[in-house]
């Protein structure tokens, strides 16, 4: 997306940014108004697939939290309360895997309500509802008089050093 605006000087590739960004929002904002699904449609698609897929393993519980669950080739462990599955996947994602929707659905809970609150569809929708903000180009843009000053700091450029009295200290602490 941004290939080619990376030659751009500082300005017309900040300008090129936001303009992107602002497009970008407008899309989703459009789109955010239609969502008539608890969650975006690509974590609704991931589910029902999921779902699909949990049919497949056994479940085998130890509690009302703990299960082992066996899908062709491997066996897991999944906590509920702790969204835990040894695959990773719901961890890393924010809603169950097949394997999770398993011992779910096996405990007649709703897969739903084990899905982070990001793929909301009303968390989606306010994400995008503020717009960036329009800008004419350059030459309309306020002159500012006021000279810049450098920063008050005295503090030299990179990283200070440490002092030789400190790096003895972590040497023997
Ligand atoms: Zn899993």
């Amino acid at each position: 997306m941004f290939l080619e605006a990376r030659a751009l000087p500082p300005i017309p590739l900040i300008e090129k940014i936001r303009q992107t960004t602002m497009g970008k929002f407008n899309e989703r904002r459009i789109v955010s108004e239609s969502l008539e699904t608890r969650f975006v449609p690509s974590i609704e698609e991931q589910l029902r697939g999921n779902r699909e897929l949990a049919r497949r393993h056994r479940v085998r519980q130890s509690s009302a939290d703990e299960f082992e669950v066996e899908s062709s080739r491997r066996t897991l462990k999944v906590i509920l309360s702790s969204w835990f599955c040894s695959c990773g996947k719901w961890m890393a994602l924010g809603y169950p895997c097949s394997h999770a929707i398993a011992a779910i659905l096996h405990q007649h809970l709703d897969p739903y309500d084990f899905v982070s609150d990001y793929y909301d569809s009303d968390c989606y929708r306010e994400t995008y509802q503020d717009p960036v903000v329009t800008m004419p180009s350059q030459e309309y843009w306020v002159r500012v008089d006021d000279d810049l000053a450098p920063p008050t700091s005295r503090r030299p450029p990179g990283r200070p050093k440490k002092s030789a009295l400190e790096v003895e200290m972590k040497v023997y602490h």
